[in-house]
């Protein structure tokens, strides 16, 4: 699916190759619809981002194009993943971007979970 000129999935972006174990990153959790790693340039203290196992480009694709099973499995592991971090109590950020007007420079959907301090009105 091509959206907001992302153009369709390509296979060697770099998540699909740390999908892949070509790349190294430093794995917080990882289950049959998700794989959670710290952003290798963290915006906050704790910086994850959180992607589906599926080869989805974006938000949009993703939403569109995945079967309810990935799209539960997925939101479940992002949940997971900041009570894996103890954020609940604290609380944190979910964001993801969205195509070439956000600024997505990876096109493999993913969503940021931002933690560990307090949090400005907006982060990205
Ligand atoms: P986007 O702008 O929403 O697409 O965010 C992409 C994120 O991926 C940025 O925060 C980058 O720092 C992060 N990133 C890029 N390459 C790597 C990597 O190899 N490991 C971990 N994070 C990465």
């Amino acid at each position: 699916m091509a959206v907001s000129g992302l153009g369709p999935y390509d296979p060697q972006n770099i998540f699909a190759k740390i999908l892949r174990g070509e790349i190294p990153c430093r794995t917080v959790f990882e289950n049959t619809f998700a794989l959670a790693f710290h952003d290798i340039a963290p915006k906050a203290p704790v910086h994850v981002l959180v992607i589906p196992k599926g080869p989805y480009v974006s938000f949009a694709d993703f939403s569109t194009t995945a079967s309810d099973a990935e799209i539960a499995g997925f939101t479940r592991a992002v949940g997971h993943v900041a009570s894996l971090l103890g954020l609940d109590e604290a609380g944190y950020r979910l964001l993801s971007n969205m195509g070439a007007a956000a600024g997505q420079e990876v096109p493999h959907f993913h969503v940021h979970l931002f933690g560990g301090a307090a949090l400005g009105p907006m982060l990205h």
